[in-house]
């Protein structure tokens, strides 16, 4: 089957689902090629506390609200993964699903998100939302006062711990190799902190707890830390491999793109946490979705 439309969206995300709202109040025709689950990461948010002006929800609600909001005012939300790249250039933009249907966008917004690295240790599956975090900037909060890991040694997991540190009783600052990789001034602030406690050439062999984390057991000296949360800084893969041969990326794999989230594609922007930016959050990712639909309509209402 051949479908086409003015904006194309791939990924049904924070960024995806609001770029399809904005295009559908801007009089676009639109379509969303988002894998099942709808949603994205925040789908498999346990608590959503930093939203402005939303009251403490769970990921899931927030997700079904988004996808709701969106097909209400006409966006056509597909359940399919994007397989294939048929052309992608400034004159025709047209990709492939799993089951073969083809679909072109005049314009096309890249959302594809991103997926954190896991550390793949017992505990760590059963225990996310229950003191397992892949985010301090967004579950810190909940552990104030009390005692954490943060497992990881580059500039993310010295963050991590600096941002924990403020909120925490103590951190645990777990690395596998002898010497931290993040960037120096970092890592000066790290060890200036009385209550961060750097543990090198370590890694974590299990994450302990019954219904909420309790434990760290150690691979190397076999100890046992008694922790609340486990914070895992172990890093991030934007899901852009299948773009990245014509869609300008940098060193990390993420889509380069300005504020104005346009890519080096005329007619191609880059939305959310597959973008280059500062901090991939909700606010920011579903702020990128509304620029890039914004840019889209934009470049459509002046015949470009
Ligand atoms: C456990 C956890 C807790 C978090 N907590 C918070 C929080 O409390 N507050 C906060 O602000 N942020 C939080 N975040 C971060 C936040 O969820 C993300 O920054 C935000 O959701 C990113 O949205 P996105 O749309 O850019 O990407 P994503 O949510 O990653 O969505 C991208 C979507 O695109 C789909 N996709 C990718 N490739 C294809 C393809 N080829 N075909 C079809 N579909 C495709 C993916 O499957 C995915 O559904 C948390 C993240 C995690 C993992």
């Amino acid at each position: 089957m051949e479908h086409k439309t003015q904006l194309l969206v791939v990924g049904a995300g924070a960024a995806g689902l609001t770029a399809a709202l904005y295009a559908r109040r801007a009089g676009m025709d639109v379509i969303v090629l988002g894998r099942a689950p709808y949603g994205g990461q925040i789908a498999e948010t346990a608590m959503i506390e930093n939203y402005p002006a939303l009251p403490l929800t769970d990921g899931y609600t927030f997700a079904s609200a988004l996808y709701q909001q969106a097909a209400s005012l006409g966006a056509k939300l597909i359940s399919a993964e994007v397989t294939g790249v048929l052309a992608l250039s400034a004159q025709q933009r047209t990709l492939q699903t799993a089951d073969g249907s083809k679909y072109t966008g005049e314009k096309l917004v890249l959302a594809v998100g991103a997926k954190r690295r896991k550390l793949g240790c017992p505990g760590e599956e059963r225990l996310l939302g229950s003191g397992v975090s892949y985010c301090a900037s967004c579950d810190g909060a909940f552990f104030r006062g009390k005692t954490v890991a943060v497992v990881g040694g580059g500039n993310t997991a010295l963050e991590d711990a600096l941002t924990l540190s403020a909120l925490c009783e103590r951190v645990y600052l777990i690395h596998r190799r002898d010497a931290f990789r993040g960037e120096k001034y970092l890592e000066e602030a790290v060890h200036k902190k009385q209550n961060i406690q750097p543990i090198l050439q370590e890694e974590v062999a299990e994450i302990e707890g019954a219904q909420h984390v309790e434990a760290v057991r150690l691979k190397n000296r076999k100890e046992v830390l008694a922790v609340d949360g486990v914070f895992v800084a172990v890093g991030q893969e934007p899901d852009t491999a299948l773009f990245r041969a014509f869609v300008n990326c940098d060193g990390g794999g993420y889509f380069i793109a300005g504020e104005d989230c346009k890519t080096n594609l005329p007619g191609v922007f880059a939305a959310g946490d597959c973008r280059t930016k500062l901090l991939r959050q909700i606010v920011t990712a579903a702020a990128d979705g509304a620029v890039a639909a914004f840019s889209a309509s934009q470049e459509v209402q002046s015949g470009m």
